[in-house]
């Protein structure tokens, strides 16, 4: 039988975000002829991070969408920070994430000569000159906010004068900082970058691609207006810090009289509480060894990320979660946590690991005997099947799992109380064993030989299902138990005098050597994930192997999103 509607559906595209509403108006006046064409435009000066998800996941979103192409662009302008550790790790991390650019992966230095080009083309037009103000005379002339800045006493050279000159600047004639070419826009511009803004620099620097061939490197803007134009770019989309130089990335399209202009837009940047997404913060953690590397577990790089144990499907869902916005926000970390708790929940193994264990010993329980048990893999899908665990006389127990003295409504393990191990026997605690300090070494038990399977016949009730392994087959593991990198929501909040490094988290890392898992976890392989039942989603880590296994704890079971969820909608789906 059907159902009948409660409310009626919104139209399809009333829940589109504007960018995408933007698009489907072009589509309809058919402007660029109908095309998409898109770009991800990092610069190779660090790895990728969750913020850059976003807008990997719009950029190749959108495209996907209206069959069109995002194109990877290395933004190669700046000589002194960029490196090929990170053109290979940014391409790493975007097919990590599901993405391709086939074969359009290009780089803004490629373009060096054909922008210099336009910069010529500029200078003939009376729409550039080269200026001889220091860094510091610039400033002074340029005004303020309030005031209107003053015309650089170098802006009436004539044409000859300034190809002259600009050619002589790529000749490496002039030391750097000593000219500059500016955009002749109008130094009374409300909007400061269109205050003749420096379109080329005097850089005698190596680049990672061009080498020495050049000392004369463009400026950003610049650079990027021209880079979308030549590759065709439609839609040029970029974080809200942009919108002031919007009025040049036109400029420079329009003085150049270029057709089937691109269009830059606007999205507001992903921000995260207990989390920094400034490279230069990011970097800064990375040289002065505060975390272990760029692809440190706590790292909110996606090389991190990934070694933490996040998956693609997590980090999608969230940045589809996340939408997009004109205005800036602060997304709440826990909603990110919350992805990768819905996915692995789905998808991730169930296996047994104590982590702080103490042994028990079934003392009715043959000696030398082994039994296997039937485990199912992941009770929230049957198609992962089950696996056999081993069980034997000796076992280890959570130690948090047993009480000597209970407190009220205390269910698991304690002197007299009878509790389920999972997938296997009901068992009671006779016998406390203590070394000379007081410290359980051993619990003595027995086991009931009737609860095979964890039932009891006679239908008695037992509150408590814990987890175990058996001391003999179960294997000693290193487990990193991991944690928000900073202690406060906003890492960058901090007294007068310090900076963000105070707040740094000094547990967020844990490491623990005395970790039991189940025989099977030998098989594990980098990167695979499993529930380490009651504890959290761990995965094994890359240097992991199987005479040393090492799991990193991705997040812990309690979901703190789904909390927040269920009070904002007052409890409603
Ligand atoms: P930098 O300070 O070095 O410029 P950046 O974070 O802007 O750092 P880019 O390599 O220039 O780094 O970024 C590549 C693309 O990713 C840009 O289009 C940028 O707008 C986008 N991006 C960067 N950070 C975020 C973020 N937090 N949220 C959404 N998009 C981002
Ligand atoms: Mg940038």
């Amino acid at each position: 039988m059907e159902e009948t509607p409660t409310a009626v559906l919104p139209p399809e595209t009333s829940g589109r975000d504007f960018i995408r509403q933007i698009i489907d108006g072009d589509q309809e006046s058919d402007k660029h002829a109908g095309r998409v064409a898109t770009r991800f435009p990092p610069e190779p000066n660090g790895y990728l991070h969750i913020g850059h998800a976003k807008s990997i996941c719009l950029n190749f979103g959108v495209a996907a969408e209206y069959q069109g192409t995002c194109n990877l662009r290395f933004d190669d302008t700046n000589p002194l920070k960029e490196d090929v550790e990170y053109v290979e790790s940014i391409q790493e991390d975007v097919h990590w994430l599901g993405f391709d650019w086939a074969d359009r992966m290009y780089y803004a230095s490629d373009y060096f000569e054909k922008l210099y080009e336009f910069a010529e083309q500029l200078i003939k037009d009376g729409k550039a000159y080269v200026c001889d103000l220091s860094a510091e005379e610039v400033r002074e002339y340029r005004g303020t906010l309030t005031e209107p800045g003053k015309d650089s006493p170098y802006r009436q050279r004539s044409v000859e004068e300034n190809l002259d000159l600009f050619r002589r600047m790529r000749g490496g004639e002039f030391p750097d900082g000593s000219r500059t070419l500016r955009a002749r826009i109008d130094m009374a511009s409300p909007n400061i970058n269109l205050r003749d803004p420096a379109l080329y620099r005097i850089r005698k620097a190596t680049h990672h691609r061009t080498g020495d061939r050049w000392c004369l490197y463009p400026m950003y803007d610049y650079a990027h207006a021209l880079s979308d134009w030549i590759e065709r770019i439609t839609h040029s989309l970029c974080t809200l810090e942009f919108e002031d130089h919007r009025p040049l990335y036109d400029w420079c399209l329009e003085a150049l009289n270029l057709p089937d202009r691109p269009r830059q837009i606007e999205f507001a940047r992903l921000n995260l509480t207990y989390t920094l997404l400034s490279k230069r913060k990011l970097l800064h953690l990375v040289t002065g060894k505060y975390v272990s590397g760029w692809d440190d577990p706590r790292m909110p790089t996606i090389a991190g990320l990934r070694r933490r144990g996040y998956t693609p499907e997590a980090i999608r869902e969230f940045c589809d979660r996340i939408g997009l916005a004109k205005r800036d926000s602060v997304v709440d970390v826990a909603l990110l946590e919350h992805c990768l708790r819905e996915d692995l929940n789905r998808r991730a193994p169930r296996v047994m690991a104590v982590l702080d264990p103490v042994k028990v010993v079934l003392t009715n329980y043959p000696e030398g005997q082994v039994e296997e048990f039937d485990a199912v893999n992941n009770p929230e899908d049957p198609s992962h099947g089950s696996r056999k665990v081993p069980f034997s006389r000796e076992l280890y127990i959570e130690r948090d799992d047993f009480r000597e003295i209970p407190p009220p409504k205390y269910h698991r393990l304690s002197p007299g109380q009878e509790v389920r191990l999972r997938w296997a026997y009901l068992v009671r605690l006779d016998e406390i064993v203590k070394d000379e300090n007081g410290t359980v070494t051993e619990l003595r038990c027995t086991y009931d030989p009737a609860t095979r399977g964890g039932d009891a016949p006679d239908g008695r009730k037992v509150k408590s299902t814990i987890h175990w392994v058996s001391a003999s087959h179960s294997l000693p593991a290193e487990v990193r138990l991991y944690d928000r990198l900073f202690s406060s929501p906003d890492p960058d909040d901090v007294p007068e005098g310090k900076d963000f490094l105070s707040n740094l988290n000094p547990e967020s890392l844990v490491v623990s050597t005395t970790c039991r898992v189940e025989p099977g976890l030998s098989q594990a392989k980098a990167l695979d994930f499993f529930q380490f039942e009651r504890l959290g989603y761990f995965v094994a880590d890359p240097d992991s192997t199987p005479e040393r296994l090492i799991f990193n704890r991705s997040v812990a079971l309690r979901d703190s999103w789904a909390k927040i969820e269920k009070k904002t909608r007052g409890g409603k789906p």
